[in-house]
């Protein structure tokens, strides 16, 4: 039944109808990002009524009052607080994502370090090479392990023919394709044994951030091992209707590079001048719903759903495997029917599901069984059909 509206014509009623079959169609079938879809918003649905702009510095004074900073605050101390920042010296704010919190993350050390080269694995995300590019920042590609994380004696040997320079690296914790976490504290160590004083490590952690506090044992990725920034983004495991990113650093970092606006009335701090105000209200509303055991709680079931679609995979033949502790569970290229239908991302010659909280084993079992009942070859090579 299509909706009547006052404003809209019949078939643009139609259209928005048609549309909201698709993305609900969409939605229920994909198993391949690292996007949660379990999210409800409903009881701050209201906000929407207001022209909220987080304009400036969430940590300072604003002239325009239509904010939520004292949310976006609350929202950057529970994070400062589960990556185990210094109680005394952190800052941050709510971004659109871990692309723009990387970019933050890669400015600031490049103010700190303007003579700095950026190391970087070559299974970093792509927003990391753009970032790069886009603060002309001069760098040098690591290779990774099969596994997916940073070659350490790689690392090592580049870094040493370039002792005299500043060095900025960095690290994912959790890659795109294979959830490989690199260990900040052993790079922490290699830039101390070569003596590289002046160094920077911005660790983007977009999915595993949200969970690493969770691991067990405890996978060295925080500020007390060596960071100085970390990045997430919070459509993912948390979820948003809006995608929304994080960035926490050091306040005494930030303090380096701000500037005051007379025109807003605070600090030129962030990227973007007006910034969303709704999403640092749907993060603060999570993680006051969930809570630490609630974040926990979705962690194990990912852990757990994870854990089961890797042993099915390999039941029926297929060489799937996971990182440790990770979500994702990796495996050989499939077939177009099945990729597509499940929208699976695939790189090279591998694919992954991303057992986000809401994918159940139901969904595995369904998935299961396509594969087990596809006809089609994936090593078929495609064609010129003329
Ligand atoms: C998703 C992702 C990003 C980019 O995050 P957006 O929020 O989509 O901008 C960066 N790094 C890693 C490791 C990611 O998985």
């Amino acid at each position: 039944m299509i909706p009547i509206s006052e404003s809209l014509s019949i078939q643009d009623c139609q259209r928005l109808f048609d549309l909201n079959q698709y993305i609900e169609n969409a939605r229920d079938t994909f198993l391949g990002y690292p996007v949660s879809k379990d999210f409800d918003y409903s009881e701050i649905n209201h906000f929407f009524k207001y022209p909220i702009n987080n304009l400036g510095d969430p940590f300072e004074n604003c002239t325009y009052k239509v904010q939520t900073h004292e949310l976006e605050m609350e929202v950057i101390g529970f994070f400062a607080k589960l990556f185990r920042a210094d109680p005394k010296d952190y800052w941050g704010y709510v971004t659109n994502g871990s692309s723009e919190s990387n970019l933050y993350g890669l400015y600031l050390a490049r103010e700190l370090h303007p003579k700095a080269i950026v190391y970087y694995s070559e299974s970093a995300h792509y927003s990391i090479r753009k970032n790069i590019h886009l603060l002309n920042i001069p760098s040098i590609a690591i290779r990774s392990q099969e596994n997916g994380e940073i070659d350490y004696d790689d690392f090592e040997n580049t870094l040493k023919l370039n002792r005299n320079k500043p060095a900025i690296v960095l690290a994912t914790f959790g890659t795109t394709m294979k959830e490989a976490k690199d260990d900040v504290s052993k790079i922490k160590n290699i830039l101390k044994r070569l003596v590289i004083q002046d160094n920077y490590i911005h660790c983007d952690a977009a999915l595993s951030g949200s969970y690493g506090a969770f691991m067990q044992p405890r996978f060295p990725f925080y500020f007390m091992d060596g960071a100085e920034s970390i990045s997430i983004s919070g459509h993912k495991f948390i979820g948003s209707p809006i995608p929304t990113g994080v960035i926490i650093t050091k306040r005494s970092n930030r303090d380096r590079i701000s500037k005051v606006i007379s025109y807003i009335g605070s600090l030129d701090t962030t990227i973007s001048g007006s910034r969303n105000g709704h999403c640092p209200l749907f993060l603060w509303y999570a993680i006051k719903k969930l809570g630490v055991e609630g974040l926990k709680k979705r962690y194990l079931h990912s852990l757990e759903v994870a854990e089961y679609c890797e042993q099915k995979l390999k039941t029926i033949g297929i060489p799937a495997w996971r990182n440790p502790n990770s979500i994702t569970v990796v495996f050989p290229k499939t077939t177009e029917e099945i990729k597509s239908k499940w929208q699976l991302a695939t790189q090279g010659d591998i694919s992954h599901i991303i057992c986000m909280p809401n994918v159940t084993i139901e969904q595995i079992d369904l998935f299961i069984n396509d594969i087990e009942n596809c006809t089609e070859n994936p090593n078929e090579i495609t064609e010129f059909s003329w």
